[in-house]
Order: C-alpha cells, then structure tokens, then sequence
C-alpha cells in the first residue's frame, strides 16, 4: 500500500476578523502536512447565514496570504476542488448524508426549544453547553421513523464510551450520552449541524489530519460517532490549547487588541510568525523568523496540553 498522503485543513467561519488564536490554529495545522510533504486545505464554514459574510471570508484570505500561508485547494474559488468550498453551498451533499443516517433510524425529530432546556437543565458551567435530557428521545432506539418538518433532528447517542488519541491531550474517552446528550444533526430552521456538515466535508475533501482549539474535544467524539455510523475515513486529531488574554479570557471575534487588525499593524509577519512559534514552543524567545524556519523547527512534541495559553505581548 502507498504512504498516506497527509491532508491537513484549516476551517475558519467568516464571523469577523481572525485573532491570533485563529492564526495559532492555521499556522500549526499548515507546518503540521507541509513538515511531512502533504496538502492544506482552505474551507469556509459559513453554515450560520445570520453570522457569515463573504467580506470577512475574503479579509482570511488576506490575512493568510500576508503570513504566507498558502492553501493548495479551496478557499473562495474552490481550487482544486470537485464541489464548492463553502458549507452554504454544500447543502445538498450534507441532505445525502442525512438521509443515509435517518434510514437507518438513529435520528429522531424533537420539538424542545432552547428555553425548555435551560428550564431542565443547567447549562454546563465551563462553555454553557446544555446536556440534552431526552425529553423527545422515543423509549427504545429510533428505527427508521418519519421525521416531522419544522422540527430539529437529534442523532441517538448510546451509553456507550468513543475513544480516540489526541496528538496533544493524549488518550480521550467520552461517553455522548454524558457530555452532550444525543444531538442535533438539522434545526428547526433547516440549517445544517456543524457536527455533520465537517465529519461529511473532511471525509469527501480526503483530510486525514484535524488541528483546532480544544473547545473542540468533545466535538471530535461527536465526529468520530457520526463517521462510524457513515462508514467514512475517521481523523487524527490534534487539539491546540486556547490562546486567552491577559485576564485568562479565550479570544473571540469580538476582541480587538488581538485581532489581525491590531496585529497586522503592530507586527510584520515574520514577527508574528516569531510570536506563533514561541507560543507553540518551537523558539525559546519570540524573535522574527520565517515560515521556512518555522518548518525546519516543527515538532509536535513540543505543544503542551493545556487549556490555554495566555499572551501577553500586546
Ligand atoms: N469553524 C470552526 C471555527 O471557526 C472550526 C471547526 C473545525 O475546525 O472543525 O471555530
């Protein structure tokens, strides 16, 4: 059999301008193929019409390209790629693979609003995710049964532990039916899930190699299930601690002192590259290089699998 050819991705939603938790990400998941010979993908995830626009798309784009990441499929024009690169133009494909997995059953439709759960159930304390209590789950594993428009469908989660290892946080064992409950796979709106559109999208797009915050983790479980339940190719995953501010708060799209704006300002790329290196334990100091000695210097071992990593340089 030939070498695995590795396939890494980087999944921004245009939402606003990245930060420099974004950049983590992108910079780590690129050096991660490019310093084994493979392929980087650029892939929007605009699934939430409210939130996305295509101006913020097109900024990420520049923002990588000042840093010099270049991606080899994907992206606004969808280089190299058999079917656009954007999650809103990719709904058909995603109702495919729907109805694949409601045929077999394991889906359900649910009636609950977000207000009768907050009324049952406290939202979990560290990201304000709520446990799903059933209130809708039918008494014994869904078969096949006909889902009602206007309604969100729950994929059925078994009491049963997903385990995988995490190039960073090492081996992970997650019980569904615990951490998150059994969970939503279509909205009410008809939006698609963000767990099944990326379980659908890494596998048809041939990524082998998953890098993003560890917000994620639970999210990689969620993905691994649904994957087995498709039969498609399962991801090695590698989460990265959250890049948080001086008071220990994780970043967001809403922070400006961080964002590529600020930074763009205040650094030229190898400067920020320098940051991004010594963040990820590649440098001893944050001094200005550039990509192609951030590539002879990468070495996964050298992340540390904490929650977050605060900076404080700004
Ligand atoms: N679109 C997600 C985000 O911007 C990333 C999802 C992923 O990498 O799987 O946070």
């Amino acid at each position: 059999m030939g070498e695995v050819v590795p396939v890494g991705r980087f999944a921004p939603s245009p939402t606003g301008r990245m930060h420099l938790g974004n950049i983590f990400t992108a910079v780590l998941s690129w050096l991660s193929v490019k310093s084994r010979g493979g392929r980087w993908i650029l892939r929007i995830e605009d699934l939430d019409p409210q939130r996305s626009r295509r101006e913020w798309a097109e900024r990420m784009e520049e923002d990588l390209r000042w840093l010099g990441l270049d991606w080899d499929e994907g992206g606004l024009q969808g280089i190299g790629m058999s079917a656009p690169c954007m999650q809103s133009l990719r709904g058909d494909i995603y109702e495919q693979y729907f109805k694949r997995l409601t045929a077999t059953g394991n889906a359900y439709s649910c009636r609950c609003t977000r207000a009768d759960l907050m009324a049952v159930n406290a939202p979990h304390q560290s990201d304000g995710r709520l446990i799903y209590p059933g209130t809708c789950r039918p008494p014994t594993i869904p078969s096949a049964e006909p889902l009602s428009r206007g309604c969100a469908v729950r994929l059925y989660v078994p009491d049963e532990d997903i385990c995988y290892t995490d190039a960073v946080f090492g081996a992970q064992r997650v019980n569904l039916s615990q951490e998150c409950g059994d969970f939503i796979l279509r909205r009410a709106d008809g939006a698609w899930s963000y767990q099944l559109a990326v379980v659908v999208d890494d596998a048809l797009m041939g990524v082998n190699e998953v890098v993003r915050g560890c917000d994620l983790l639970l999210s990689a479980a969620q993905q691994i299930y649904i994957s087995r339940l498709l039969d498609l190719r399962e991801q090695s995953y590698m989460h990265l601690p959250l890049v948080s501010n001086r008071s220990g708060q994780r970043l967001s799209k809403r922070d400006s002192s961080l964002s590529m704006e600020a930074l763009r300002i205040r650094f030229t790329p190898e400067e920020l590259l320098g940051r991004v290196g010594w963040m990820a334990g590649l440098l001893a100091s944050p001094r200005p290089v550039t990509l192609s000695h951030l590539l002879e210097r990468y070495a996964p071992g050298r992340i540390v699998g904490r929650e977050k990593i605060i900076v404080d340089f700004m």
